[in-house]
C-alpha cells in the first residue's frame, strides 16, 4: 500500500479569507489540504463558516485574501478566478438538484456533453451500475426515493471524473435508516473510485463515520485539522473538544510534572505551556463508576443508549462528569459510587483561558 504521505496533494488552502461585506470576515485565513482519495469534512456549528469554505473551493465564491490551489494550479486568489465550470469539481447539493425533466441516465450524461457518444453511453453505464441504478434508468427524479435521488446526484456528480467532489451536508435530507445506508454506500464509492472528496455537516458521529481528516471551523477560522482520532482524544481547544462529543472539565493543579484533581494524579502533556491551574477534559469512556457507600460521587442521570448507558455523576465538590457503562451495568439514581479515570492521553487547558473561551 502506498503510504499516505506519497500521494499528491489534489486540493490547497493556503490563509483564504473571504467576505460577504466590506469589514467582516466570514472565512478568516483557512488553511488545509487533502491528498488524493482523502476524505475532508467541514464541521462545526450553524454559521461557522462549513459552506462558505465549500462554495470557495468550487469557484462561486472569490477569496479576499488567499490561495486555493487544485492539482498543483491557483484556481483562485486575489487576482486570479477560475471559473467554477474550468475547476472539474463536481457537487452534490443538499436537495440533489437533479434536473426534474430528464431521466436519471439524461442526468447521470449531463456532465458528458463533449464526449464521444460511444464514450459517454459507455460512462453513464458504469456510473449507473455503480451507484446501483441500473434498473431504474429510465425514471423520472420524481419517481426516486431520496436515497436513489442521491445515488443519481452522486452519479451524475462523478461521471465527469472530477479532480474534486464537493458534498454540502448530503444526508440531511434522508431519514436515519436511509442516512446509515447512504453514509455507508457512499464511503465505499468514494474509496472504490479513489476520489478526493470534502463534505459539510454539523454532526460529529458523521464526521468520524466519513472522514480521513476533520476540519473544524468556529466563527470562520479554523480551530484544529486532523484525523478523528486525535481530533477527539487530543482536542486543541475546549470548544472542539465539546463540539467533537461529551466532554467534561474538572479543576486541577499542576504540581512537579502532574496534573493533581480529585479524580486523582494526571501526567502533564509535554506540549502544555500555560499556567499551573487548569482543567483536565474527561470523556465518558474514561471515567469508570463501582457502587460505594462511602464514595464521593452519586448518580444524578442515566441515559440509555442500546449498547451503553451514560450516567452523569454529581462530585461531592459539586463538579459533575459522565461515564459510560456497559448497558447492563445498572446503577439506580441516587446512589453513591466510587470512579476511576483511566485515560490513554491527558488533555488540559488552562483555567482561565477555559473560563473565558467556553461556549456551551
Ligand atoms: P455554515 O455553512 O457553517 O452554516 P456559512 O458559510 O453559510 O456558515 O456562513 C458563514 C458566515 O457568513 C455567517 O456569519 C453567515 O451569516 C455569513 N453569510 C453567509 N452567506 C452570506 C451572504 N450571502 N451574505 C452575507 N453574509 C453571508
Amino acid at each position: 500500500m502506498t503510504p499516505p504521505d506519497d500521494k499528491p496533494i489534489v486540493l490547497a488552502l493556503q490563509n483564504v479569507s473571504c467576505s460577504y461585506e466590506a469589514g467582516t470576515r466570514a472565512l478568516e485565513e483557512i488553511s488545509f489540504s487533502a491528498r488524493k482519495g482523502d476524505i475532508i469534512c467541514l464541521l462545526g456549528p450553524s454559521g461557522c463558516g462549513k459552506t462558505t469554505t465549500l462554495r470557495a473551493i468550487a469557484g462561486f465564491e472569490p477569496v479576499a485574501s488567499g490561495e486555493i490551489s487544485l492539482n498543483g494550479a491557483i484556481v483562485s486568489a486575489t487576482d486570479r478566478h477560475v471559473p467554477p465550470e474550468r475547476r472539474r469539481v463536481g457537487m452534490v447539493f443538499q436537495d440533489y438538484a437533479l434536473f426534474p425533466h430528464l431521466t436519471v441516465r439524461d442526468n447521470v450524461g449531463f456532465g458528458l456533453a463533449y464526449a464521444t457518444a460511444d464514450d459517454r453511453r459507455s460512462r453513464i453505464d458504469e456510473m449507473l451500475s455503480l451507484t446501483g441504478l441500473s434498473e431504474l434508468a429510465r425514471r423520472y427524479p420524481h419517481a426516486l426515493s431520496g436515497g436513489q435521488q442521491q445515488r443519481a446526484a452522486l452519479a451524475r456528480a462523478l461521471a465527469p471524473q472530477p479532480v474534486l467532489l464537493l458534498l454540502d451536508e448530503p444526508f440531511s435530507n434522508l431519514d436515519p435508516d436511509t442516512t446509515e445506508r447512504m453514509r455507508v454506500e457512499l464511503l465505499h464509492l468514494l474509496k472504490t473510485t479513489q476520489t478526493t472528496a470534502v463534505f459539510v455537516t454539523h454532526d460529529h458521529e458523521e464526521a468520524f463515520a466519513m472522514a480521513d481528516y476533520v476540519a473544524v471551523l468556529n466563527n470562520g477560522k479554523l480551530e484544529q485539522y486532523s484525523a478523528p482520532e486525535t481530533m477527539y482524544h487530543l482536542p486543541v481547544s475546549p470548544f472542539v473538544a465539546e463540539f467533537v462529543g461529551q466532554a467534561d472539565f474538572i479543576p486541577g493543579t499542576i504540581r512537579d510534572s502532574v496534573v493533581v484533581t480529585q479524580l486523582g494524579e494526571f501526567p502533564v502533556p509535554k506540549a502544555y505551556r500555560g499556567d499551573s491551574e487548569v482543567v483536565v477534559m474527561i470523556r465518558p469512556d474514561d471515567v469508570h463508576i463501582r457502587e460505594n457507600r462511602d464514595g464521593d460521587g452519586t448518580v444524578a442521570s442515566r441515559q440509555f443508549r442500546g449498547s451503553e448507558i451514560i450516567y452523569g455523576i454529581r462530585l461531592d465538590s459539586g463538579d459533575f462528569v459522565h461515564s459510560s457503562e456497559a448497558s447492563t451495568r445498572f446503577f439506580p439514581l441516587d446512589s453513591k459510587v466510587e470512579l476511576k479515570v483511566i485515560a490513554t492521553h491527558t488533555v488540559v487547558f488552562d483555567r482561565k483561558a477555559w473560563t473565558t473561551q467556553r461556549v456551551f
